[in-house]
């Protein structure tokens, strides 16, 4: 692992990997009982920031197929970097199972994601200083959303052309590059004038400065200087990695336990690691810290695997209760999204089905991006998208209706059964909910979205979900892939608003200027209308509710032990010295856009707090 003679720092990465390039030497094996300063697990997202910024004073598992470089890829998932365990069957929804998207790559989710890259409104963090966490509202998590990005605007004649707006002075000049691209379908005129017509509907300069709901022009992780991908490793490993004889990532390598000193109080000393290259079994140390990156679904597991979660839950697994910590693998939070479908009569050519079903646009674009690195494939997944608040969904008085009608729940009826053994975990629940319902009532931030493409896809996810899913290790496999269970619906409000949603959506794709596409509804189609109607055609359908925008978070909430949490705001897990959480598990109330840019900023964060502990 040469790690010169400082030896401070290790990231064992994607050790879950089994395809793709070579990887060479140095990478492959972390010596037997090295010791470094830090011990980072997951070469992901959060674990490459972190690993960069503790560094600053180094395959697959590296994935440079072009899935992973060229923007166009992001309209799908490239299965063959993910680990798919499915989710456990859920009776809510028919007993239906759902894939479970956990990269395992180096650069993480950033390597297979939609790369949309916008920040929730501040409402969304100052949630989680209400909850306990100070320092971890939108004033303290500014200076790493800027300090994270750097943006490049689109060519002032398209800026023109299309209005795009952005705020300059929420970006910085940071690691990770975000983009809006130059090209745009000609239909996105229509899929705006369509916003316009929605009533109430506001447009915020830019979706990275915490306005909430409003129509955008939404910008992705696209680096403009080659027009590729901008992923954790592209941003933050590949710039250092020949420079920084104090890093070293190791690939190929599974964290399968933490390793204690035993003592009072608890603390980790190191990680086990079992290597995909030689299956041969591993000790690293860590002087200082052990910090968990290994994502919501990965992270959850490792603790529990080594003793650290629900006693109960370990007891019967038959292992050792290092420390009973019932936050760990709960308040399990993602995007369930409702998904209509419109069959477009009258379509514009080119639009953003023609590469998929026009061979020769298909052969003159592909050309156009390898000479040039302009047009449709250097451009990512949707930049137009409209958040609605509950409010705008329902209306006003509706909305608060609902938030009265929360209120008054009994929450343990609607909860999973962890709830039930844990005061401290539901009276975190009662403080999400009451932030929750008072955000209902208010303009401040957004229940749903429609990010539009111009095609007949119309995605509108669950932004503020009241189901609390749970990351469980398999009780009598405890070293397999843990159970995943979202629970969608399992809170009947869920399943009311989504209803809520599907008409929210219908009225956009009715509204006037829409009209010169042709629209005919095909998912769920229009015979079915009755909220009964709707809600089965949901629940019976996987293509038309998709139980997670693989945003999987809060699974090691940060939150005060006594509300429930895992983590406190530094980051410690509570009753381990020594160990630290930086992923999207530390969520504790999921935000209201996709993740990437929050997770960024909290790893960002969470280097210079543990930086700071010297
Ligand atoms: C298909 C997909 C589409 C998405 N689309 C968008 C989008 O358009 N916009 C957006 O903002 N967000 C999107 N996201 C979400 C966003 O990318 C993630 O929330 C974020 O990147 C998660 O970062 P993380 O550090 O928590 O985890 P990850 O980035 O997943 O990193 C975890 C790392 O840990 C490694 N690991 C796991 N277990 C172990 C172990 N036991 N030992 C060693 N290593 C381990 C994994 O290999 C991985 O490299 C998407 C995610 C996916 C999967």
């Amino acid at each position: 692992m040469g790690l010169g003679t400082t030896s401070p720092l290790t990231v064992l990465g994607c050790a879950l990997a089994v395809h793709s390039a070579a990887a060479t030497g140095s990478h492959h094996f972390a010596t037997d009982s090295s010791t470094f300063d830090y011990v980072v697990v997951g070469g992901g997202t959060s674990g490459l920031v972190v690993a960069n910024r503790l560094t600053e004073n180094r395959h697959s598992y590296f994935d440079d197929k072009p899935e992973a470089i060229i923007p166009w890829y992001s309209t799908a998932v490239d299965t063959s970097v993910l680990l798919n365990p499915r989710s456990a069957p859920n009776s809510k929804l028919y007993n239906a199972t759902h894939n479970v998207t956990v990269a395992a790559v180096v650069g993480g989710a950033t390597v297979v994601n939609g790369m949309g890259c916008d920040r929730g409104s501040k409402a969304d963090y100052d949630a989680w200083e209400e909850l306990g966490n100070p320092g971890w509202g939108w004033n303290g998590l500014l200076p790493y959303f800027k300090k994270s990005t750097t943006f490049t605007p689109p060519n002032p004649d398209v800026v023109d052309r299309w209005n795009i707006t952005w705020n300059t002075a929420a970006y910085g000049k940071g690691p990770v590059q975000v983009h809006i691209s130059n090209f745009q379908y000609p239909d996105i005129d229509t899929i705006w004038e369509g916003f316009r017509q929605q009533p109430g509907v506001t447009f915020p300069p830019g979706s990275s400065s915490g306005f909430g709901p409003g129509a955008y022009w939404s910008a992705n992780t696209i680096d403009a200087r080659g027009m590729t991908r901008s992923t954790a490793r592209s941003a933050y490993y590949d710039p250092v990695n020949k420079t920084r004889s104090n890093l070293r990532l190791v690939i190929g390598q599974t964290a399968t336990e933490l390793l204690f000193d035993r003592g009072k109080p608890l603390r980790a000393k190191g990680v086990r690691v079992v290597s995909s290259f030689d299956a041969k079994v591993r000790n690293v140390y860590a002087r200082k810290e052990v910090i968990l990156a290994a994502g919501a679904v990965m992270t959850p597991h490792l603790l529990q695997v080594s003793g650290i979660g629900p006693a109960s839950v370990l007891k019967a697994a038959g292992i050792k209760v290092e420390k009973d910590l019932p936050s760990v693998g709960a308040n399990f939070q993602d995007h369930a999204t409702v998904v209509l479908w419109f069959n477009l009569s009258t379509p514009s050519f080119p639009n953003s089905d023609s590469i998929s079903n026009n061979a020769t646009y298909n052969a003159t674009v592909w050309e156009e991006y390898l000479t040039n690195r302009t047009g449709p494939v250097a451009a990512a997944n949707s930049n137009s998208i409209i958040y609605y608040s509950l409010a705008q969904v329902l209306s006003p008085s509706a909305a608060a209706s609902v938030a009265s009608r929360l209120l008054a729940q009994d929450a343990r009826q609607y909860l999973p059964a962890i709830y039930s053994t844990s005061s401290a975990l539901l009276r975190g629940f009662k403080a999400q909910r009451a932030i929750l319902a008072q955000r209902f009532t208010t303009n401040t931030s957004s229940y749903t979205a429609q990010p539009l493409r111009g095609n007949g896809q119309s995605p509108s996810p669950l932004l503020k979900p009241l189901s609390r899913g749970t990351v469980t290790l398999n009780l009598t496999h405890p070293e397999s892939l843990p159970v995943v269970q979202y629970n969608t619906f399992i809170n009947p409000i869920d399943e009311e608003l989504a209803v809520a949603v599907v008409r929210r959506s219908r009225r956009y794709w009715a509204s006037p200027a829409l009209q010169k596409l042709g629209p005919t509804e095909r998912q769920p189609g229009a015979e079915y209308q009755t909220d009964t109607e709707i809600s089965d055609y949901l629940k019976a359908n996987r293509l038309a509710l998709f139980a997670s925008l693989a945003h999987p978070s809060g699974t090691c909430a940060m939150m005060p032990e006594k509300l429930g949490g895992c983590v406190g705001s530094d980051l410690r897990v509570y009753g381990v010295k020594g160990l630290s959480v930086v992923d999207a598990s530390v969520i504790p109330l999921i935000s209201g856009t996709s993740l990437q840019a929050t997770v960024y900023a909290i790893a960002e964060k969470a280097a210079d707090i543990i930086k700071a502990r010297g």
